[in-house]
């Protein structure tokens, strides 16, 4: 299966670079390839449908070690690529899935740190990350009060506790400040992926075609036929938005090196 532009539904502009960062590097996208292949997943399954993919990735065996592998073989991916565990939902959903929704990625997390062999001597945290605002740490912190209160209830069924303890999700995340909007990210992965898609499908020699080329090509491809109700509602669309040339010629390579380099 050839692998088509991930889909990020992130909401906010740093979660959703910071997700792009990853699934746009070409190492990133053969690795996906090639574990697609190995986990025979030729049709790629709705956010909504864990379960259908738990199903699938058992068999009708319903032999549970193979999700094991699975996830081992993402976490493998994560640390490949240098990310930290918040990163695995993403990597699962660029895996399996035709989108990777929002909530799938936090830049601020809360992490029970368990260091010692007494059961009970565990310690609290919430991660922060140079993406972490005020409101996500005071988010962090409600949720964790909720959760102590719900640990009475945890601590008496281990698989519960386990189940809690699985949901508290983190991340790092590159930071790339060129970006001033999600329009302006949309655009950028679409012409990374117009320019560099054939060398990112393994053909290395494919020959790139022309910033003007592919202004006219994404020019045509706008859902609304480049007609839109209001000028700054253009001004957002990734296809034809685009006032200059220029700007692209420079962000592009820009954003090409910070693949290469993050
Ligand atoms: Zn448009």
């Amino acid at each position: 299966m050839e692998i088509e532009m991930f889909k990020i539904g992130a909401t906010s502009l740093k979660h959703r670079t910071s997700i792009a960062l990853l699934v746009d590097k070409p190492e990133f996208v053969k690795t996906i390839k090639r574990l697609r292949e190995k986990w025979n997943l030729t049709k790629l399954f709705q956010p909504d449908q864990d379960s259908e993919l738990m199903e699938h990735i058992c068999g009708p065996e319903k032999n549970y070690d193979r999700w094991d592998n699975f996830c081992a073989d993402i976490e493998t991916v994560r640390r490949c690529f240098n990310r930290t565990p918040n990163f695995d939902k993403v990597i699962k959903y660029a895996l399996a899935f035709t989108e990777i929704p929002e909530g799938a990625f936090r830049s601020t997390y809360f992490k029970a740190i368990d260091n010692s062999e007494y059961p009970d001597d565990i310690e609290y945290a919430i991660i922060v990350t140079p993406h972490s605002t005020p409101a996500e740490v005071t988010s962090e912190l409600k949720e964790f009060k909720q959760i102590m209160q719900d640990q009475i209830e945890y601590r008496s069924d281990k698989g519960k506790l386990e189940r809690a303890i699985e949901k508290y999700r983190y991340e790092p995340g590159p930071a790339y400040k060129d970006f001033d909007s999600l329009g302006t990210l949309d655009r950028t992965r679409l012409w990374y992926w117009e320019m560099y898609g054939e060398q990112i499908a393994g053909n290395a020699n494919a020959k790139l075609k022309s910033y003007e080329e592919i202004d006219k090509e994404l020019r045509l491809e706008c859902p609304k036929g480049q007609d839109h109700e209001t000028k700054a509602e253009q001004k957002k669309c990734p296809y034809c938005g685009l006032d200059d040339i220029n700007s692209m010629q420079h962000l592009l390579p820009k954003y090409k090196k910070a693949l290469e380099s993050q």
